[in-house]
């Protein structure tokens, strides 16, 4: 593709690109499949969070899922307004959940007994009511990779129905809680409905065992996860999921909330890097680029499959097995092992799919290496929204504490 080249030639490399129509498209898809019902789609800002792709997802109208008050006051400054943003996690500080309730955010997602606790004390101490939503575990296997799986007992993430029901009532009879939501996320990277349903099912039956006892949930939060393409997986339509939640609601009022990262974001991102050299160990033959484990650390960290592809690569080239592997030293530090690549030259360009989720927001400085550069392009044109890191900024926080 010539607009990768052109863009590795004008931003250098590594580099992030980011399409923002697609991004739009996706996001578009998904609140289409919700129309039926009352809906908000929060952005799972961990998948990518830099402020443009943030304010991209604001301006059509998302809010805003969150696991941290450096996320929250992302989004913020990206302008989603405060009545669209989530707090969710397992492990808050209560600093984090005083700022959180000062700034007046949409719901807090509690995740254990003792959250609640340190919740109810922050409200007390600003004299207002704090929104609650409860994550429940619905012991369902989501069938994912074991790392993104979160919706078994075995996981660290929510509370089982009993525990639950005791934390409404609870959150009700307290003068500083007010119970709002309920919440499941079962796991990432889902390609099949049918745990997603049985979940669903297991979580409006105590909604409306809740219902009974004069607790009112309004938000109905499914969680993220929907799978995407990074191989020849099979996935759930947008529709279908829709269709599946709104079967599982058996005329309930509910205002359904979900929390998609790497379905809007994954397959809009590119990371381009460029080829230092090829060298043959025995029979081994290593593409060697300039981009690291540093700057996209999935294949390393789960061992995720990610499509490789030589820009500019013509038909007659034949190919033969490589490992492709970035200047860190660790071992570890690989995009693929054993795909195919032709031969390549100093220059070529190389580019890494399905980079726009969990890529440069789990990039590090490991090895001094700077942060990479983030490019948005759509039919308009192309801009940079993250410059690239600078050594000066690397050493910044350190530099005042140097003894002679
Ligand atoms: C990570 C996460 C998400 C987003 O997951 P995706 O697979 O990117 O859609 C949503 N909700 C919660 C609670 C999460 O932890």
């Amino acid at each position: 593709m010539r607009t990768f080249q052109t863009l590795a030639d004008k931003y250098d490399t590594p580099l992030y690109l980011y399409d923002f129509d697609y991004m739009r498209d996706q996001y578009n898809k998904l609140k289409e499949a919700f129309r039926a019902k009352k809906s908000l789609i929060c952005y799972a800002v961990k998948a990518n969070s830099n402020l443009s792709v943030i304010k991209h997802f604001g301006d059509l109208g998302a809010g805003c899922d969150c696991v941290s008050i450096g996320e929250i006051n992302r989004a913020l400054r990206a302008g989603v307004k405060n009545y669209k943003i989530i707090f969710s996690g397992v492990g808050k500080r209560d600093e984090e959940i005083f700022e959180a309730l000062q700034k007046d955010i949409l719901l807090i997602n509690l995740e254990s007994e003792a959250e609640l606790q340190r919740v109810e004390l922050q409200a007390q101490k600003l004299q207002k009511q704090a929104r609650i939503s409860i994550r429940v575990n619905p012991n369902i296997d989501p069938k994912t990779h074991p790392y993104i799986s979160t919706g078994l007992h075995e996981n660290k993430f929510g509370v089982d129905l009993d525990t639950a029901k005791r934390m409404y009532i609870k959150a009700k009879n307290s003068e500083f809680l007010d119970p709002v939501g309920i919440h499941f996320h079962i796991g990432s990277q889902l390609t099949q409905l049918e745990p997603i349903k049985e979940a669903s099912e297991v979580v409006t039956d105590l909604v409306r065992s809740l219902k009974v006892i004069d607790i009112n949930i309004k938000f109905f939060d499914i969680g993220g996860g929907l799978g995407i393409q990074y191989d020849d997986e099979t996935l759930i339509e947008p529709y279908d999921y829709a269709q599946a939640i709104f079967s599982t609601l058996h005329g309930l009022d509910v205002t359904i909330m979900c929390e998609p990262g790497r379905y809007l974001t994954a397959n809009g991102g590119y990371f381009l890097t460029k080829v230092l050299y090829e060298k043959i160990n025995g029979d081994k033959r290593f593409v060697i680029v300039d981009g690291a484990m540093n700057d996209l650390i999935r294949p390393s960290l789960y061992n995720a499959y990610h499509k490789i592809e030589l820009v500019n690569q013509k038909e007659e080239q034949d190919e033969s097995l490589c490992d492709v592997v970035g200047p860190v030293c660790e071992s570890g530090d690989f995009f693929a092992k054993n795909i195919k690549l032709p031969h390549t030259q100093h220059d070529d360009l190389i580019v890494i799919k399905s980079a726009g989720a969990y890529c440069s927001t789990m990039s590090s400085n490991y090895n001094t290496r700077g942060r990479v550069a983030e490019v948005a392009f759509d039919s308009n044109g192309d801009r940079l929204i993250r410059r690239r890191e600078t050594f000066e900024d690397m050493i910044a926080l350190e530099k005042d504490y140097l003894k002679d």
